[in-house]
């Protein structure tokens, strides 16, 4: 079905909105929400642009595209049937394994009966006097609810990159966002990938063996450690079960919400031999081990993280044979977790393999896309096949699509086109009634997604139920508390080396117009997630603090 076919959605009805609630997306964040709403007899639908459900991991269909969270940390934690029934096959798994997850737990909680696909939305208006919002969706349908609350996703927006000649291209060419359901085979294919982030760096490794031959674009390199995936056997997911409560206040415990609690012994009090055991076992452990089980300095001190950042590029050196290719495999232009860390099986051993190459596109840009490859300033490559790896509008980019006009016809575009400004990363002034589950400036970008989108619907749902039982209408942000929030998150940035890295946590993307390097986006709260809870919890304790509800 097509998006002019959006299914049967009933046209608008007056001055009564048609729903009390609409969820926009079909994420891990909107499929609890909708849990949520239609379980408090919240008159609530779904609405969602793609054909089905799934977010992220319906999209996100590139080989190698699987978690870099503990599967069974990634996992819902609300219902401890779900948590019986449900069992997961790999300590990291892959995309297709995490959308069968997602809906089979659709299909148990026949969540699906709220659900309409196809329905990508175009703009949004709030009507003032009657407190509601009108919804357009891009084949002209309306539709309008009381509260409209967004799932629309952190990293959904991608963004190919802006190259002369990308049209011409005679070959096939995709984003990584947007790779084929279909089945494709690159056997004996010329294939270039663009990009050397999280996504590259997973369908390099991936398609490396099974290509004609691989050519790599490489704009920047990054730290990248093994990701030390293993199978899960029946025996260890009944080990697992029968944990889940311990493992889930071990993510609400830390930091970054996952199993990894950061060692506090402090770096500069254990010798450098100490360290380098301790490195040695964290590069054989798996997923985030590396980067959030170490010291808590390499967060803050440059001396701590540069001696930790040699310490993998040594890890890399010894990976690869040639060491001109090595050397271009190592970050110089920033510290070790600066940027967030892509982790990896294989990786840095495909540069071994006959059949791929290393281009650095920083040595020698790209100049055009060709009708039969791509043009640098030094050479002019041939290929059947261009993977762009180029990341995502992030934070901010999925609301910018939407044309969304608050109190007054004030755009969110135009309010944040210097940056997010938001109550918690949940709401903003100026725009009621309007919630966000994984919004800019919450925890969920800095933490592993589900633990914090959790919460925040959880908080969302708790407050509407408060507006309800008030018999109010509207709910909105206030200024003061806007501009503490915001402050807040800014101040954070400084305080770690994080908030100077060049990417998406820190606003920076040279495929999006008018952003400018080294000018920060406050998008992301830096403060960790623990913190972030209590404050919510807080909020909630004394009546839902710095939010007006009339
Ligand atoms: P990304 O981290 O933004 O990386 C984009 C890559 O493309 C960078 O190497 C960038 O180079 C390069 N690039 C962009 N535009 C280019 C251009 N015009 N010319 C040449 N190179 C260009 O995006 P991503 O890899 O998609 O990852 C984004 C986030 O998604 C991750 O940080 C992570 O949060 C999430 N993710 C998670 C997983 C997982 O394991 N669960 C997997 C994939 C993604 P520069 O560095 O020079 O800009």
């Amino acid at each position: 079905m097509s998006e002019e076919q959006a299914q049967d959605i009933p046209e608008q009805r007056g001055s009564m909105p048609d729903h009390e609630a609409l969820v926009i997306g079909a994420g891990v964040a909107g499929i609890y929400q909708i849990k949520r709403l239609t379980d408090m007899g919240v008159d609530a639908m779904l609405i969602e642009a793609d054909e089905d459900l799934g977010g992220t991991w319906f999209r996100n269909r590139y080989p190698g595209a699987r978690f870099d969270s503990e599967s069974y940390t990634y996992g819902y934690s609300f219902s401890k049937e779900l948590l019986n029934e449900w069992s997961w096959s790999e300590r990291f798994s892959g995309q297709p394994e995490n959308l069968r997850y997602l809906n089979f737990v659709a299909d148990k909680f026949d969540l699906r009966k709220h659900m309409r696909f196809n329905c990508r939305v175009a703009s949004m208006r709030f009507d003032e006097d009657e407190s509601f919002w009108t919804i357009t969706l891009t084949n002209g349908q309306e539709m309008s609810a009381r509260f409209v609350v967004s799932g629309l996703g952190l990293l959904s927006m991608p963004t190919p990159p802006r190259f002369d000649g990308m049209e011409t291209f005679e070959g096939e060419s995709w984003h990584t966002y947007y790779w084929p359901k279909e089945p494709v085979d690159l056997s004996d294919k010329r294939v270039a990938v663009i990009g050397t982030g999280a996504t590259g760096i997973q369908v390099i490794a991936e398609i490396a063996d099974k290509v004609g031959h691989l050519t790599v674009l490489q704009r920047r390199p990054n730290w990248s450690a093994p990701l030390n995936n293993a199978p899960i056997s029946p025996e260890e997911m009944d080990d697992i079960r029968s944990r889940y409560d311990e493992i889930y206040a071990a993510c609400a415990r830390t930091p970054g919400g996952f199993e990894h609690e950061p060692d506090r012994r402090g770096f500069w009090n254990v010798t450098r031999e100490e360290r380098l055991a301790i490195w040695d076992d964290l590069y054989e452990q798996p997923g985030f081990g590396i980067w959030l089980r170490n010291f808590a300095e390499i967060f803050t001190d440059e001396e701590a993280g540069a001696e930790f950042s040699e310490y993998i590029a040594d890890r890399i050196r010894a990976r690869v044979d040639d060491p001109e290719i090595a050397d271009k495999l190592i970050p110089k232009d920033h510290l070790f977790g600066m940027q967030r860390v892509p982790l990896e099986t294989k990786y840095f051993e495909v540069y071994n393999q006959p059949n791929v190459d290393l281009v650095d596109v920083t040595a020698t840009p790209i100049e055009a896309i060709t009708p039969t490859g791509v043009k640098t300033t030094e050479a002019e490559f041939e290929f059947d096949v261009i993977v762009y790896a180029t990341g995502f509008d992030a934070i901010t980019g999925a609301y910018d699509r939407i044309d969304i006009s608050g109190i007054g016809g004030q755009r969110l575009g135009e309010k944040w086109s210097d940056g997010p400004t938001t109550y918690m990363g949940l709401m903003v002034n100026g725009f009621p009634n309007l919630f966000m589950i994984a919004g800019p400036q919450g925890a969920s970008a800095s933490s592993n997604f589900p633990r914090s989108i959790e919460q925040a619907v959880n908080w969302i749902s708790d407050l509407l139920g408060h507006v309800r039982d008030n018999g109010a209408s509207r709910v909105e942000a206030t200024e003061a508390a806007q501009v503490d929030w915001t402050t807040h998150v800014a101040s954070m940035y400084p305080r770690f080396l994080i908030g100077r890295g060049k990417g998406w946590i820190t606003g920076y993307n040279s495929n999006v117009e008018g952003r400018v390097e080294g000018v920060i986006r406050h998008g992301v709260y830096n403060g960790g997630a623990p913190k972030y809870h209590k404050r919510l919890k807080e909020i909630k304790e004394r009546g839902y603090e710095g939010v007006a509800i009339t």
